[in-house]
């Protein structure tokens, strides 16, 4: 009997998340050629995205636009979704492991009655079957999982798979009326804390600074490097609680998960706590004047020297590229 997986994307900044577009793709992992995959958009002035969708494999996307869901409130966004449900039933909901995928995902599993997967890396279909992996220990170990029955609920981490190009194929746009129910919260204010333009949990390559920079002015050569790369600056809480930068840089265990394709790590001896956060890094490459820093130890690549010769060298050669 073929199943219905809905894949709940996110928008930010007048964009269609990148994460969305490979949660999407974790859906079409998951199915079998019968399966259908339909796609939620919720938020306000959000329908001009569908086609996005479409081009991830999506042969349905329910739009819930309305004022009320600009900003994300949970019992608002689970509002809208059980509404959506009542159109297309879902044997499988897929959400992005982000602030606001880990948050309603929960919800969405006790509403569906449904079991749950977080933090998805990798999908394998295996006949009947769906095979995910997640990691473990901040990375050190892989656990491989399946459901016995649905419906599942699974969120996916950013940048581990890859979204599907676009093949132009055509989807129907469905509006759903946003129920308006009563809501128990109310978002007052929204303060935006970005790190950068690029935004940490989805960049390719990430340039982090740690308490070897020494100061604000110290993270001026990894901005630049970031730049030349295309990249994001992210930092240890190191150099968080030295006041070098902002806790929104920070990555680590009570900081963001990244995963991007290349981690740079200039003056960050490397801290389990640090490695939590960045580990599962496709390339790390570790700057530290100290050859016993255990960075190296998670380091595809070691530099050792200091920093700031390095990394303006580094810097100076890239942008010869
Ligand atoms: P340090 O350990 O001081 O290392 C600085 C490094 O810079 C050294 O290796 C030094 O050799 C090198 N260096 C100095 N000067 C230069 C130079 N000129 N050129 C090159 N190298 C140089 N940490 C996180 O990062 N993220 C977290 O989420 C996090 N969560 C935590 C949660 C808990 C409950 C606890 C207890 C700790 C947590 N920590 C976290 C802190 C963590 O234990 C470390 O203290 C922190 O990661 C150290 O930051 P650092 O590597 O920048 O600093």
């Amino acid at each position: 009997m073929s199943q219905t997986f809905v894949v709940v994307a996110e928008t930010r900044g007048g964009k269609l998340r990148q994460v969305s577009l490979e949660t999407a793709a974790a859906a079409s992992l998951s199915a079998q050629p019968d399966d259908r995959i339909a796609a939620v958009l919720l938020g306000s002035g959000v329908s001009a995205f569908a086609g996005e969708l479409a081009a991830a494999g999506v042969s349905t996307v329910y739009v819930v636009d309305h004022p009320a869901l600009e900003a994300y409130r949970p019992d608002a966004y689970l509002a809208a979704l059980r509404k959506v449900f009542e159109h297309v039933p879902p044997d499988a909901v897929y959400l992005g492991h982000t602030a606001i995928g880990r948050d309603l995902a929960p919800a969405v599993a006790a509403a569906l009655d449904a079991g749950q997967i977080s933090d998805v890396t990798a999908i394998e279909r295996k006949g009947d079957r769906v095979v995910f992996t997640r990691p473990l220990y901040a990375g050190k170990a892989f656990e491989k999982k399946t459901f016995e029955r649905g419906p599942w609920v699974v969120t996916v981490r950013p940048n581990n798979i890859k979204a599907i190009e676009a093949d132009g194929s055509p989807c129907e746009t469905v509006t759903v009326d946003y129920p308006a129910p009563s809501l128990r919260s109310v978002v007052k204010d929204v303060v935006k804390k970005m790190s950068g333009k690029i935004d940490l949990a989805e960049a390719k390559i990430i340039v982090s600074g740690g308490r070897g920079v020494k100061s604000a002015d110290g993270f001026k050569p990894l901005e630049a490097l970031a730049a030349v790369l295309g990249g994001a600056v992210g930092a240890s809480r190191g150099a968080c609680d030295a006041g070098y930068c902002d806790y929104a840089l920070q990555i680590g265990q009570t900081g963001k998960v990244v995963t991007p394709e290349l981690y740079i790590a200039c003056g960050i001896s490397g801290a389990i706590q640090h490695l939590a956060g960045m580990s599962s890094s496709r390339v790390i490459v570790a700057i530290n004047k100290d050859p016993e820093a255990p960075i190296f130890k998670v380091a595809d690549y070691g530099i050792v020297g200091d920093l700031f010769e390095v990394v303006p060298l580094l810097t100076e050669e890239f942008r010869k590229l």
